[in-house]
């Protein structure tokens, strides 16, 4: 039974393009992982959005000089054109500006301080006599009290990565230059974590078994150490969530309480604009359904601690409150966090243009080279690095010669030899060798499906290779490009066995290569695509328009559906006229992109 797939990833701040190490640290492994479970039959629900609130998007509207509402637009069209090229097939990828995820998000407040998880109390927070303003978090720096880093954050030290109280920031400066700064008094909701402590333990334990060995030190480890202590879900912020409690006119939801809820929101967004208003129950009621969250390692605690101590503290008050409804909301399954990709061995840096921007580089290479680099190369358990000369190296001696080679030499062969159609040879007459090339493949759809099914993704291509090697391998020693000129039929044999294992192949890099794989598909006369299509839409609510990416799936009256199963390559079948898969790269890029860092 098709079981279901929640893929939710980690939303982009609007401050700032997409760049490779945000790729490969999230959207890229979900999209992996959604297109497996798509192949396989089962029904997948991936979503994401813009995180349009927040002071990081704030500040970098005020450095513009435009309104906040304006920037996080052109961040968010800018996302959505990468996620097409790039082929990161979102159900729903929308923004957390719509009025359905102010609901959701009001709603998951309510439910948490009916069931007594919230609080309030005054504090001390930097204010701005000139401004007439409180200044959260990254509006205020100064040096951390901790480790004496000079740019901290008033509520985060790069440095260190301690969490910072803002009012024991030394030598604090407002980071928009407004004169000044003292401490004033203020009042906020805090989510008592203390009092969700022991269940968040609970959760993480029953769950150690798959986690990540790095995801779990930065969580159960880090609250077995420090514990779960509250923390403040407002802000004095007027760009964002109201707070929906009266009196609190003027405060916001505090960024890190309210885009976690996007998950949520997002897919019961999804079902309402399929026409299907409460088919996201079945991702997020159904305790059956599991769900995926894909994100870099800075997020982790966000994750793993504090939304699943949202999600058990709403308990069953959320679906009361917002569809009068029992049922509990589903609780992460994995969170297999990503690493960081740092480039040319120095940490990525957008404002220094230390980076390699995703739409940037596919102006100049196809989408599937570069998401091969980016899973070889994926920071699962380790930082790791893009290198530019490492990625011609590997593009021409893996990508091209292993497996693009493979397909396209064993399709044109059979092409020109056997006018245009797979060999239509006698299935009874394959050999032993033959037999065997193609078991190895065969098992391919567990091997290779296991290391998808356990997130292990550079595993997973790396035995998808191995196998494509096998294929090159079995030619070698059959030599059919000479055999054909003596003894036809046994070539046909031959050749028949190589794009049987072929077509499974193409199958199995699919989720990794789905253009190049998409293109396979067609050169072996395939009339239904492997997967479906994105494409945009314009969403209206009560806080005006804002454009979503959605995906249409393939139709499902295909026979040939779920494709995560062995080719039946069938003997005669007509071919169309293939073409090489991948480019060669040339070595003289490796100097010119390197030119091109930091500029
Ligand atoms: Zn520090």
């Amino acid at each position: 039974m098709p079981g279901n797939i929640l893929i939710a990833i980690a939303w982009p701040y609007a401050n700032a393009e997409i760049h490779v190490g945000n790729i490969t640290g999230s959207h890229l492994p979900g999209d992996i992982v959604a297109r497996y479970h798509r192949l396989k039959g089962n029904n997948v629900l991936m979503v994401s959005g813009t995180d349009s609130h927040g002071t990081p998007v704030t500040i970098a509207a005020d450095k513009e000089g435009k309104p906040v509402e304006e920037v996080y637009k052109k961040y968010h069209a800018g996302f959505l054109d990468l996620f097409q090229l790039l082929g990161i097939q979102y159900d729903l990828f929308t923004t957390t500006h719509t009025e359905n995820h102010f609901k959701v998000a009001q709603t998951m407040f309510q439910a948490l301080h009916k069931n007594g998880f919230l609080f309030t109390q005054k504090s001390m927070q930097w204010y701005s006599p000139s401004a007439k303003k409180f200044l959260p978090d990254r509006y205020v720096e100064g040096t951390c009290y901790l480790c004496g880093f000079e740019g901290a954050r008033s509520d985060q030290c790069d440095r260190c990565g301690n969490v910072l109280e803002p009012e024991k920031l030394l030598n604090p400066r407002a980071k928009t230059g407004d004169g000044a700064l003292e401490l004033r008094e203020t009042e906020h909701f805090y989510l008592d974590l203390s009092k969700l402590e022991p269940e968040v333990k609970k959760f993480l334990k029953e769950r150690s078994g798959y986690m990540r060995e790095p995801v779990l030190g930065e969580s159960l480890g880090k609250i077995e150490v420090e514990g779960l202590k509250p923390r403040p879900i407002t802000r004095d912020l007027d760009w964002g969530i109201p707070v929906p409690v009266e009196g609190w006119e003027g405060k916001c939801l505090y960024v890190w309480f309210e885009a976690v809820i996007g998950y949520l929101s997002a897919a019961v967004e999804w079902a309402k604009v399929s026409g299907n208003p409460d088919a996201w129950k079945n991702w997020w009621v159904d305790p059956s359904a599991r769900a995926f969250y894909f994100i870099g390692k800075d997020n982790i605690f966000f994750h793993t601690a504090m939304w699943p101590a949202e999600l058990m503290g709403a308990g069953r008050e959320f679906l009361q409150i917002f569809s009068k409804e029992d049922g509990l909301l589903t609780l992460p399954h994995d969170v297999p966090a990503n690493q960081f990709m740092n480039l040319e061995g120095e940490k990525i840096s957008g404002s220094r243009n230390w980076a390699v921007w995703g739409r940037d580089a596919l102006t100049r290479y196809d989408p599937d080279a570069l998401r091969y680099y980016l899973t070889v190369n994926m920071p699962e358990m380790h930082d790791s690095d893009w290198d530019w000369k490492e990625f011609v190296a590997k593009n021409n001696g893996e990508l091209v010669a292993t497996w693009g080679n493979l397909a396209n030499r064993v399709l044109s062969f059979s092409f020109k030899h056997w006018d245009g159609t797979v060999p239509n040879v006698d299935l009874a007459a394959l050999r032993p060798a033959d037999l065997g090339l193609l078991a190895g493949i065969e098992a391919g759809f567990q091997s290779v499906g296991g290391l998808l099914e356990a997130v292990k993704l550079r595993a997973a291509l790396q035995e998808a290779f191995r196998l494509a090697t096998t294929v090159n391998q079995y030619l070698d020693q059959m030599a059919p490009w000479q055999s054909v000129k003596t003894d036809k039929d046994s070539t046909a044999l031959t050749i028949y066995t190589a794009l049987k294992a072929i077509d499974s192949l193409k199958v199995m890099f699919a989720p990794f290569l789905p253009f190049t794989s998409e293109r396979l598909n067609t050169f072996f006369g395939y009339e239904t695509s492997l997967f479906g299509e994105s494409y945009i839409e314009s969403v209206t609510d009560a806080l005006g328009d804002h454009t979503v990416l959605r995906y249409r799936s393939v139709g499902s009256g295909s026979e040939t559906r779920p494709y995560w199963k062995p080719s039946e390559l069938r003997p005669g079948t007509k071919l169309n006229q293939p073409a090489p898969l991948f480019k060669k790269l040339e070595e003289i890029l490796v100097v010119e992109e390197r030119a091109r860092l930091g500029k």
